[in-house]
């Protein structure tokens, strides 16, 4: 599943940087995560970055994304090969 960020997001700007995928993007009233592109960090890293930095609390999974860790680490596999 991708993860999504929820109106609670203070703009804080300290998950984007860390983002491998470069998912996160400023939106046009909080931070945003491109849902085709967050693989949960599946391929980088054990645990998802933003969710470990972002201060309160507020990327929770995105259901309207479902996805097996079989399909995330697909889904990194094809962006890895795209750059
Ligand atoms: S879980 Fe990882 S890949 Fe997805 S948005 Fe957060 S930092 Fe980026
Ligand atoms: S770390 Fe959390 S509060 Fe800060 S910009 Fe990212 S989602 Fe928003």
């Amino acid at each position: 599943m991708a993860l999504m960020i929820t109106d609670e997001c203070i703009n804080c700007d300290v998950c984007e940087p860390v983002c491998p995928n470069k998912a996160i993007y400023q939106g046009e009233m909080i931070f945003e995560i491109n849902p085709s592109l967050c693989t949960e960090c599946v391929g980088h890293f054990n645990e998802p970055q933003c969710v470990a930095i972002c201060p309160v609390d507020c990327i929770p999974l995105n259901p309207d994304h479902l996805e097996t860790r079989e399909q995330l680490l697909q889904k990194y596999q094809t962006l890895t090969q795209e750059k």
